[in-house]
């Protein structure tokens, strides 16, 4: 069964394009998801397709399966969703990891674990390299996130060094793109759906903290490399793109491309929320070939597209 690639959280964001392009690649693929963040809307092009199966399951618990490749994606990635139950979020990122690399160990499978550039937290370093510790609070309100995917980190090393699997770690900064969930509280989805629907956009804090965006299909790119990479290619692996900008610079922006005269609203910045972040991709452009290629700007602009659709389709979504 080595043809057969597992990925877990796949009806989510990354999991739903990956599946699509794994399919395309001629792979035949299991998508596995508890549904509690990603949605069966982002799958259901997919389920007609004879080497697609979805398994409703929950990474939490053990699994018995034979693939050849796992990608371990489930976790809810925004903060909404990974706040609302985080112990399950913490249990989601350890157990859940471990079931999957003792998946791996059984049966001889390369697995690559979606960690976080929220392994650096509030950084003191800029931009961030592989080499830096980070600056990580271990009860913050964004702990149950950072320190269950820094755990998971351990343990892919562990199983590694202990057990022989080959278990890459790649370091996801913010992605964006089509599918995003319209209501989970993102900033890319949130400053869209409201510049769409002619709401206030949401500024928090006084706007000045940075990101570095990309875009959904760059992000497939770059784990795709990784997961075709030598078994001494194992990471950690920063997979971001390097074009900074801050919340205020995005929300001008959205407000271009889409036209809107929504005005901007201050709310007061979350608990630990980073003050800026963009990777140093070094380690991915020489290990992997890998570099983003979609602007910010033309990623907008089709995820702009999709959110329109969506509208049409559903009506109004509240997005705050
Ligand atoms: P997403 O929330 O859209 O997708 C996550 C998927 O995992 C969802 O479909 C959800 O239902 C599923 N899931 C959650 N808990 C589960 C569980 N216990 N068992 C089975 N399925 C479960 O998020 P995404 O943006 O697609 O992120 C995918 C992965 O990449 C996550 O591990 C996330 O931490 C990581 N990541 C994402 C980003 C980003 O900006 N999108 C950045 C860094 C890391
Ligand atoms: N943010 C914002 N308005 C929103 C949602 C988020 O200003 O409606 C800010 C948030 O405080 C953070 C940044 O945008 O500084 C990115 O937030 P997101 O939740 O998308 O990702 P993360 O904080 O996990 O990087």
């Amino acid at each position: 069964m080595a043809d057969i690639v597992l990925v877990t959280g796949g009806a989510g964001l990354i999991g739903s394009h990956l599946c699509e392009r794994l399919l395309s690649m001629g792979r035949r693929v299991i998508c596995l998801d508890d549904f509690s963040s990603g949605s069966s809307r982002n799958i259901r092009h997919l389920k007609p397709k004879a080497r697609f199966a979805v398994l409703h399951h929950d990474v939490t618990q053990p699994l018995d399966l034979e693939v050849g490749q796992i990608f371990n994606l489930a976790c809810p990635a925004s903060p909404r969703q990974y706040q609302r139950d985080p112990v399950s979020t913490v249990l989601t990122s350890v157990i859940g990891t471990k079931n999957m690399l003792d998946l791996a160990r059984r049966t001889g499978s390369r697995l690559l674990q979606a960690s976080t550039s929220e392994v650096y937290g509030d950084p003191a370093v800029h931009p961030q390299d592989e080499n830096y510790r980070g600056n990580v609070s271990t009860i913050g309100p964004r702990a149950c996130y950072d320190e269950g995917k820094r755990c998971a980190e351990t343990l892919c090393a562990d199983y590694r060094h202990r057990h022989g699997v080959t278990a890459g770690i790649a370091r996801i900064f913010n992605t964006y793109g089509p599918r995003m969930h319209p209501d989970d509280g993102r900033v890319v989805s949130n400053f869209i759906l409201q510049a769409l629907t002619g709401a206030p956009l949401t500024i928090f804090g006084d706007g000045r903290q940075t990101r570095s965006f990309c875009h959904v299909d760059d992000t497939v790119d770059a784990l795709l490399a990784f997961m075709a990479a030598g078994p001494a290619t194992l990471g950690p692996i920063n997979l971001g793109n390097p074009e900074e900008i801050s919340m205020i610079d995005l929300a001008e922006r959205i407000l271009a491309l889409t036209g809107s005269r929504s005005r901007l609203e201050f709310h007061p910045l979350p608990g630990d929320d980073p003050c800026r972040r963009r990777p140093d991709i070094t380690r991915a452009r020489t290990e992997l070939g890998w570099r983003p290629r979609i602007a910010l700007d033309e990623g907008l602009t089709r995820t702009i597209a999709y959110f329109e659709d969506l509208l049409s389709e559903t009506g109004t979504v509240a997005a705050t």
